[in-house]
């Protein structure tokens, strides 16, 4: 008896505890690899985050088309296979926990993630789970209700997940949607992401099953124009992270168009703001590389989104060094509220000076967010927008042919630039045969096409029989 008291004890002592030795490690791994110019106040990535990943060669096909579009002339000339995604993915994640921790983010991604039977799908994420990682299903969003509830309860009637993540993918360069195969216009497309988040919305309901909502749009100067209106809706249907892409010359040469490139990221922004309806600050909490990522963290009060870090307040500076500080490497997500309790309390014995902070910056944020009575009104919800911006094709390869040569520092503005990226690159694909995270601007420039030429013959769309034998009459 006393024994199993002592053991549960303990148990529970191992459960709470706030920071693992191997999640500090890789954080303290992936700051150390970063660039000098890197390594800022602001920088999230290894303190905060190891960076996100994602997964690669493993069902590339997609059943609509895009321009851009990021995979190479192959990736629909290979079947969407269970079994080799459920393979592939678990050894690739097992390679992620050596590289990057026991804990990340990484991406379902490939073609189009809903081509895998939702039994399939769904083993997949489990086995991602399974290697400590939050995943998140990549997708244009054109899937039945009947498959996502397919995908979310299992055979026995019973929820497979607490909570499913997807990264929804709507804009109007895309053609095919079953809905809308030719969008004129961004405008067309909006009861389209209304209703997803809605498809979502009646899971819950239904079963329990809780989501968290990305949408990503590509923005080219077709699109430029309805940026606005997009950051509009998106803000305020549901979604917990909005992205917007601006296109990069990469992956299939024949969606490319000459006029695709050459829009003023801060262009896009504005009008991202404009939409949103607030200045998005993104300065003072960054990941990775500033020429790829700009993100402002924030919340929605009723229509109104508030930052986590007030620009030009020194105190939220001090409070987001004390976050840094105290929280990096807690284990936060999915965790029972019972045990997060216990494990910030231990963070807060450890660091006493995070309680003030703590105190301070609730009372500030509750503030801007309009005061006690807004919030209980409004009920805060968290929106964080991104501008994501590869790299082109012909620069990423480049800039990794001249990483992995160990060739000395170049005097090239432009690739040198591009070198120091790919080493804060906060979105990397595991690849345990060459032991190394590969940033997915590279994976789609250099490797894709390689991977999928093999694929196709491995996978491909119609089985080649080899070895046939003639029936007998016997
Ligand atoms: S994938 Fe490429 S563009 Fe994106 S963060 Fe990594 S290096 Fe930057």
């Amino acid at each position: 008896m006393v024994r199993k008291v002592v053991a549960d004890v303990r148990q529970w002592w191992a459960t709470t505890l706030p920071q693992s030795p191997e999640a500090t490690a890789a954080l303290r791994r992936r700051w150390d690899a970063l660039p000098a110019s890197m390594r800022v106040p602001q920088q999230a990535l290894g303190r905060l985050t190891v960076g996100c990943e994602g997964t690669h060669s493993v069902f590339p096909r997609c059943n609509l088309t895009c321009s851009p579009c990021y995979h190479s002339s192959d990736a629909n000339k290979v079947r969407t296979d269970g079994a080799h995604t459920l393979l592939q993915v678990a050894k690739q994640m097992a390679y992620a926990i050596a590289e990057r921790g026991p804990r990340a983010h990484a991406q379902l991604i490939g073609g189009e993630v809903s081509l895998l039977d939702p039994d399939d799908h769904a083993e997949v994420l489990l086995a991602m789970r399974a290697h400590g990682r939050e995943p998140m299903s990549f997708s244009h969003g054109d899937f039945t209700s009947d498959y996502l509830e397919r995908l979310a309860v299992g055979p026995d009637g019973k929820p497979r997940f607490k909570r499913l993540s997807f990264a929804i993918h709507i804009d109007s360069l895309m053609r095919g949607r079953s809905s809308h195969p030719r969008p004129r216009s961004e405008g067309e497309l909006h009861a389209v992401r209304h209703e997803v988040v809605s498809r979502f919305r009646a899971l819950r309901e239904q079963h329990g099953v809780r989501s968290f909502l990305a949408h990503n749009m590509t923005v080219t100067p077709t699109n430029l124009q309805e940026v606005s209106e997009v950051a509009r809706v998106v803000a305020t249907a549901g979604y917990g992270l909005v992205s917007f892409q601006p296109a990069a010359l990469v992956g299939d040469k024949r969606r490319w168009s000459p006029d695709m490139r050459g829009i003023d990221p801060d262009d896009i922004w504005r009008r991202i703001e404009k939409g949103v309806g607030s200045p998005l600050p993104y300065g003072d909490v960054v990941v990775g590389h500033p020429a790829c990522n700009r993100s402002a963290f924030g919340w929605m009060v009723g229509e109104r989104w508030v930052p986590v870090v007030a620009p030009g307040d020194a105190r939220d500076v001090r409070a987001r060094d004390t976050c840094y500080a105290a929280l990096s490497g807690v284990r936060v997500g999915d965790t029972p509220w019972h045990v997060l309790a216990v494990r910030l309390s231990r963070v807060a014995i450890r660091r006493p000076q995070v309680l003030p902070q703590a105190v301070g910056w609730s009372a500030r944020a509750i503030r801007r967010s309009g005061g006690v009575g807004a919030v209980i009104r409004h009920r805060p919800r968290p929106l964080t927008v991104v501008m994501h911006m590869f790299m082109d094709a012909d620069l990423a390869g480049r800039a990794w042919e001249h990483l992995t040569s160990g060739a000395s520092p170049t005097t090239d503005p432009e690739l040198a630039t591009a070198v120091e990226r790919l080493e804060a690159c906060a979105y990397s694909m595991p690849h345990p045969e060459l032991g190394r995270m590969v940033p997915a601007c590279v994976q789609h420039a250099a490797l894709d096409p390689v991977v999928n030429a093999e694929l196709r013959r491995q996978l491909p769309l119609i089985p080649v029989y080899s070895d046939v034998t003639e029936p007998s009459d016997a």
